[in-house]
């Protein structure tokens, strides 16, 4: 293998540049040649590639975003899409791709795999909910932005003596609620894995309030409810006054944590080592600290699941 090709698809994740950076890097240290594709999957199927060198990564690993751009690309989606996405790698020469996303992107990564083209799926969002690895890239960040944030509202809902619902990203998966709930010590965390009773809710923050707690504070990932329609639930059952905070689109910036940063190096790293071992259709991961690479079409057919033991503790810290 001479050239490889790297992408960013779908949502993105602070972390990603750390790891475009590294697999541009490591190809070059294995004198590959290496071309950076913008705008995934799109940019993919309208040969928006370009030669990448040492410089062009330089100075980004402390940045959030993505250098190389992402979309959303329906088109890819379709064999016509994919098959045109496998005509320009061919007119560029390029004869292995790493992919940094998400599942969707990942289920990109296994079409060109099944046409033939060697790629491996590296994970990039905040969401963490990638089986195969622990961890991916994004998540630490997003975690303590949320945290950062909730701190903040934490200090306004004591003075204030409110209760405060916080909706969290997460549209399938509540490891950021979770985490974030834990790492808070939040009264309640509302995840899509896990069925809650309103009434139980109601009833922790009529008795926090007995107890004369000053403020409470309820994460719900999205993927669970809106945050809005929980405070209006709440505030209608207690009288209590509730506010709804929507953390939206802060969650996914900001400058990667130094645990996203090594991640996003070690795995983009690992990409780069599989193309060149000859694999194709793996995706790279940590487990237990240990890099880790899957075959993609298991990784995809896994469901995704969050530490219940830990939501328990969570439900146990509260009480
Ligand atoms: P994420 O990678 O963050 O989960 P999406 O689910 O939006 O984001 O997927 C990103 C892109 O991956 C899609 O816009 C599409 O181009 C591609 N993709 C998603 N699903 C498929 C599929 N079944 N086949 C081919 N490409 C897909």
């Amino acid at each position: 293998m001479k050239r490889i090709g790297v992408l960013t698809s779908g949502g993105d994740s602070p972390g990603m540049n750390a790891a475009i950076r590294a697999v541009v890097r490591k190809a070059i240290y294995h004198d590959l040649e290496v071309y950076g594709i913008s705008y995934g999957y799109a940019g993919l199927i309208a040969g928006d590639i370009r030669k990448m060198e040492l410089g062009s990564v330089g100075d980004i690993i402390h940045r959030g975003g993505t250098m190389l751009y992402t979309a959303r690309c329906e088109e890819f989606k379709t064999l016509e899409g994919q098959k045109k996405g496998i005509e320009q790698l061919k007119k560029f020469g390029i004869e292995g791709l790493v992919v940094i996303g998400g599942d969707g992107s990942y289920r990109g990564a296994q079409k060109l795999t099944e046409h033939g083209f060697p790629t491996i799926g590296v994970p990039g969002t905040i969401d963490n909910d990638i089986p195969g690895t622990d961890y991916t890239i994004g998540f630490d960040t997003a975690l303590n932005t949320v945290i950062d944030a909730i701190d903040k509202i934490r200090d306004t809902a004591t003075s204030h003596e409110r209760t405060y619902v916080i909706e969290v990203m997460g549209r399938h998966a509540g490891d950021l609620a979770l985490w974030s709930g834990l790492a808070d010590g939040a009264e309640t965390i509302v995840i899509p894995e896990a069925d809650y009773e309103m009434n139980q809710i109601i009833s922790r923050l009529e008795r926090g309030q007995e107890r004369g707690k000053k403020h409470s504070i309820i994460i719900v990932a999205e993927g669970a409810g809106s945050g809005m329609d929980f405070g209006k639930r709440i505030s209608d059952a207690t009288q209590m006054e509730t506010r709804v905070t929507v953390l939206g689109h802060i969650q996914r910036g900001g400058s990667p944590t130094g645990a996203d940063r090594v991640l996003a190096s070690r795995l983009g790293a690992k990409a780069v080592d599989l193309l060149l071992e000859g694999e194709a259709g793996r995706t790279v991961g940590i487990q237990n600290n240990k890099l880790v690479h899957h075959d993609i079409n298991e990784v995809l057919a896994q469901p995704h699941s969050v530490d219940l033991d830990m939501y328990k503790l969570s439900q146990e810290l509260s009480i």
